[in-house]
C-alpha cells in the first residue's frame, strides 16, 4: 500500500512538474517571439521614416547591425542587403514573407536552417514605390528554450520526487496507524478520522448481529432440546406408564425433527450468507418449480381446505434451482401455514424480456404494520401467540431475502392483519 501511494504520488508530482515545465517553456518562447516581432516592426518603421527623407540612406545604416536589412524590388531582385553583397543574392520573389507582403502589405515567416541550426524570423513591409523592405533577425528556437531550462527543471523534479516520497510515507503512516489501532471489540469507541466511521459502524452492526444471532441460535436450539431431555428423563426414571410410552416417544421424535429443521435452516442461511452467484447458471422452469412445491405441500393444503388458484404460464430463466426452490417453498409454505381454514392462495407467474415476476397472495392471518418491517430479520416471529400453535424457526423469510439478494432480485410485501398477505418477487432472467 505504502509503495503504491509513494509510486502514484511521485508519478503525479513528476507529471505536474513536467506539464508546468512544458507550459512555461512554450509561454516563454511565445513571449520572446512577440517581443522579437515588436522589435522588428519598430526597426522597419524607423527605416521607412528615414527612407522617406533620404532614399539612399540604407547604405549607411549599420546601427541596426543585430538585424539583417534587405530591400527587394517588385520583381524580387535584391537592391540592398546589409550583410551580403546584393548582386550575389538570387531572386527573392518566391519568399513567403514577400508574397504575403505583396498581398497584405505586411508579411511574416519563420525559417529554420538545418545546416546552421538557427532560426530566423522575417518581417516584410511593402513600400509605396513597389519595393519591399525586409528585416530578418535570428531567434532562439523552442528547443533552445527547453534545453536552457533543463538543468533547473531537472533539479526541481528530483527535489519534488524526494519530497513526494517523504510525504507519501508520512501520509500512509497517518492512514494506516489508526486502522491498526482499531479496538475491534468496541468499534464505536475508537477515536479516528471521519472516513473510517462507516467502517466502524458496519463493524459494530455486524458485531451486534453476530451476538444476537448466537443468542438466538442457542435459544432456538435449547427449547426443543429441553423438551427432548425432559421427556427422555421421565422415561428413563420409569415414571411413564406402559401405555403412554408411544405418546412420549412420538413427542421426542417430533421435537427432534423440529430441532433438525432448525439446524438445517441455520446451515442454509449461513451458506447463503457466504455464497456468490456462480458464473455458470442453471436453466430454471419456474412453472415446474412452483407446481412441484404445491404438490409437496398438498397434505397441509388439504388439511386446511385451502383453495389454490394458479396462473402459471411457461416461464424460464437462468438462476440457481436450489435457491429458487428455497425462496418459493418458504413463501408458499408460509401462505399455507399462516392461512385460515377454507382460505385461499393465489399464485401468478409472468415475465418480460429481462425479468420474472411472481405474486403470492393469501387470505390468511396477515401481519401487523408494526411487525411488517421486521419479518425478514433472523428468528423474528410476528405474533408470539401464534408461535405456539404454528411451527417455525423465524428463519424462513430471512432465507428468502438472502436468496433473492444472491440472485440480484427484489421482494416486496403488503399485508393487512386478519385479511391476508401478498408477496411480490422480481427475479432477473440473467
Ligand atoms: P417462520 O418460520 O416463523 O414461518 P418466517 O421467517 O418464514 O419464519 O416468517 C417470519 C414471520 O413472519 C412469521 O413468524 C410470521 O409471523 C410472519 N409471516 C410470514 N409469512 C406470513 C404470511 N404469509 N402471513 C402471515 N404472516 C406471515
Amino acid at each position: 500500500m505504502e509503495k503504491k501511494i509513494r509510486k502514484n504520488m511521485i508519478v503525479i508530482s513528476v507529471l505536474i512538474a513536467l506539464i508546468t515545465y512544458i507550459c512555461s517553456s512554450v509561454t516563454l518562447y511565445l513571449t520572446m517571439m512577440l517581443s522579437v516581432d515588436k522589435e522588428v516592426r519598430h526597426i522597419s518603421n524607423q527605416i521607412i521614416h528615414i527612407l522617406e527623407d533620404n532614399p539612399d540612406a540604407l547604405h549607411s545604416m549599420t546601427l541596426f547591425s543585430e538585424s539583417r536589412i534587405t530591400l527587394i524590388d517588385e520583381y524580387g531582385t535584391v537592391l540592398f542587403d546589409s550583410i551580403k553583397d546584393s548582386a550575389s543574392l538570387e531572386n527573392h520573389e518566391s519568399r513567403p514573407e514577400l508574397i504575403q507582403a505583396k498581398e497584405k502589405g505586411i508579411g511574416r515567416s519563420l525559417r529554420f536552417s538545418t545546416s546552421l541550426s538557427t532560426q530566423t524570423y522575417y518581417y516584410a513591409v511593402h513600400l509605396d514605390n513597389g519595393s519591399t523592405l525586409r528585416i530578418a533577425t535570428e531567434t532562439h528556437t523552442l528547443n533552445d528554450v527547453f534545453i536552457s531550462g533543463l538543468i533547473v527543471s531537472g533539479a526541481a523534479m528530483i527535489l519534488i520526487m524526494i519530497l513526494a516520497a517523504m510525504y507519501s510515507k508520512k501520509l500512509t503512516e497517518n492512514i494506516i496507524r489508526p486502522i491498526n489501532q482499531i479496538d475491534f471489540s468496541h468499534p464505536l469507541k475508537n477515536q479516528t478520522y471521519p472516513e473510517l466511521k462507516p467502517l466502524l459502524e458496519n463493524l459494530d452492526r455486524h458485531d451486534k448481529m453476530r451476538k444476537e444471532f448466537s443468542a438466538n441460535v442457542s435459544h432456538e436450539l435449547k427449547t426443543p432440546l429441553t423438551s427432548i431431555s425432559g421427556y427422555a428423563e421421565i422415561m428413563a426414571n420409569g415414571l411413564v406408564k406402559e401405555e403412554d410410552i408411544p405418546t412420549f416417544s412420538q413427542k421426542i421424535y417430533d421435537e427432534s425433527r423440529n430441532l433438525f429443521h432448525r439446524i438445517e435452516d441455520i446451515i442454509r442461511i449461513s451458506k447463503l450468507d457466504e455464497a456468490d452467484l456462480p458464473s455458470q447458471l442453471e436453466d430454471i422452469d419456474y412453472c415446474a418449480v412452483i407446481e412441484s412445491i404445491l404438490s409437496n405441500l398438498e397434505k397441509q393444503i388439504n388439511e386446511k381446505n385451502i383453495t389454490v388458484t394458479i396462473i402459471l404460464p411457461s416461464v424460464t430463466g437462468k438462476g440457481l434451482i436450489s435457491v429458487a426452490e428455497e425462496i418459493f417453498y418458504n413463501l408458499i409454505e408460509n401462505a399455507v401455514k399462516y392461512n385460515k381454514y377454507n382460505g385461499e392462495i393465489f399464485i401468478q407467474l409472468s415475465d418480460d424480456t429481462h425479468n420474472i415476476y411472481v405474486k403470492i397472495k393469501d387470505t390468511g392471518i396477515g401481519i401487523s404494520q408494526e411487525d411488517l418491517p421486521r419479518i425478514y430479520e433472523r428468528f423474528f416471529r410476528s405474533d408470539r401467540s401464534h408461535s405456539h400453535t404454528i411451527e417455525g424457526s423465524g428463519l424462513g423469510l430471512s432465507i428468502v431475502k438472502h436468496g433473492i439478494a444472491l440472485l440480484k432480485g427484489e421482494i416486496s410485501v403488503e399485508s393487512k392483519l386478519n385479511h391476508g398477505t401478498t408477496f411480490h418477487i422480481l427475479l432477473k432472467k440473467h
